[in-house]
């Protein structure tokens, strides 16, 4: 059979307080179902990733093994939808145990993808966007049903400490009333954890 591959688009390393507990690695990969007005990885999403396989990858991430044990750190998976890489995240696993792996994720994906997503990854950061459908279609250019139902899922079932629900103001689709009530829906879904109501600062370069 053949082995998984990832495509890797970029490593960032020694990140603290941004992608989940610890010190991590941000492990960027291309692919992304969902098309944001303001994605900062647009051009970033256009290169030709470098397929990786496990060992590979984890021969490139392990100069940090000492500080992802000592901090309950490891590595996050972001840029495009980490949860479309499922196969290459469960050959991973095992090469890197003590690691803590987290997702970020919108959820547009399908039911038992998400199911699936739940057992092989420890943390899950989830940039729902906005929970009025008219705002997401808007602006994501999707159909919002699936990310809403999965992110019901995991408000339901999964701990509370491993679920991070990031909503934000987005400049001309989302103000910041509209993201407060975003955050009340999300409350009455059965979001329970942390919800991070922030704003999205637009980069020049997708500015309309
Ligand atoms: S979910 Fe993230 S990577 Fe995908 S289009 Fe939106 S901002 Fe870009």
């Amino acid at each position: 059979m053949t082995e998984p591959c990832f495509p890797l688009l970029g490593l960032s390393r020694h990140r603290i307080g941004i992608d989940g507990a610890g010190v991590t690695t941000l492990v960027a990969g291309a692919d992304c179902p969902l098309s944001c007005a303001y994605c900062i990885n647009k051009n970033l999403l256009c290169q030709a990733p470098k397929q990786v396989l496990p060992q590979e990858l984890f021969d490139r991430v392990k100069v940090d093994d000492l500080y992802f044990r000592a901090t309950n750190g490891g590595l996050c998976f972001g840029g495009g939808e980490s949860l479309l890489h499922l196969d290459f995240i469960e050959a991973l696993r095992p090469l890197c145990p003590g690691w803590h792996l987290t997702a970020e994720t919108s959820l547009h994906v399908p039911p038992e993808t998400a199911r699936r997503a739940m057992t092989l990854f420890d943390d899950f950061i989830v940039d729902v966007k906005s929970t009025d459908p008219a705002v997401y279609r808007r602006y994501t250019g999707c159909d919002p049903e699936a990310a809403y139902e999965n992110l019901r899922l995991y408000a339901q079932t999964l701990d509370p400490a491993r679920i991070l629900v990031r909503v934000p103001i987005i400049p001309g689709y989302q103000d910041e009333a509209a993201r407060d009530r975003c955050v009340q829906t999300l409350r009455a879904w059965g979001v329970r954890g942390e919800i991070d109501a922030f704003s999205y600062v637009v980069p020049k370069e997708v500015q309309p």
